[in-house]
């Protein structure tokens, strides 16, 4: 069975990741990773489903385990990717998308070097900014914070596949879907089956 796709969605807060994910998710049968948070839930945040909320000591204790694939501080939270969910489902066949932070996708890249990383671009930085504050649920301050460390962010784009630039979401998503077709007809991926494919059998080997 041919591994599942490990899918990095990441960039600057108020790109529009959270809103792309869904999006894919609603279309697709790709399975998307809860992360552990210190961070306190918002409203209509639910447990398990959007995050799975825990204590700084609780996070401390996943990381001296290795539980994370990797982790990262956030604006003064901590937010982590569960590793034995992800290894389960790409072994089982299943495309995985991450919806994580810049520092958290250059670890992964660190480790898993095949995976699939797409930067998400907001169209200008102006409606950054006002996508941060349409939110409602920054204090000034985190306002700030997040608009200046997206400016910085935007520099490692170059460390990515590929990019993508949300001004519709759904042009966004399409784009992200044909960028997922090609992932999955690349030679370095699928070479090994057609070289060990049968005549009459190659059709099979790729797409089981
Ligand atoms: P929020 O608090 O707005 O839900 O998320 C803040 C930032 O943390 C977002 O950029 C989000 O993508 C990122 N994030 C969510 N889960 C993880 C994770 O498991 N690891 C890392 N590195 N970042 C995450």
């Amino acid at each position: 069975m041919t591994r599942g796709l490990l899918i990095v969605i990441s960039g600057p807060s108020g790109a529009g990741k959270g809103t792309i994910c869904k999006a894919l998710l609603e279309r697709n049968d790709y399975w998307i990773s809860v992360s552990a948070t210190t961070r306190k839930p918002r409203q209509g945040e639910i447990e398990g489903i959007n995050y799975y909320f825990v204590d700084r000591e609780e996070f401390q204790k996943k990381i001296e385990l290795e539980d994370f694939l990797e982790y990262a501080e956030v604006y003064g939270n901590f937010y982590g990717t569960p590793k034995s969910k992800v290894e389960e489902m790409l072994d089982k066949g299943i495309d995985v998308i991450l919806e994580i932070d810049i520092q958290g996708a250059l670890r992964v890249k660190e480790k898993v070097s095949e995976g699939v990383f797409i930067f998400i671009l907001p169209p200008s930085m102006e409606e950054l900014r006002q996508r941060i504050i349409n939110r409602g649920s920054e204090t000034q301050e985190s306002l700030m914070t997040r608009f200046k460390s997206a400016y910085q962010e935007i520099n490692y784009i170059s460390k990515y596949n590929y990019a993508v630039v949300n001004d519709k979401v759904n042009d966004a998503v399409k784009k992200i879907e044909s960028i997922l077709v090609a992932e999955r007809c690349r030679v370095d991926r699928i070479k090994e089956k057609i070289l060990n494919s049968k005549e009459g059998l190659i059709h099979e080997q790729l797409y089981d």
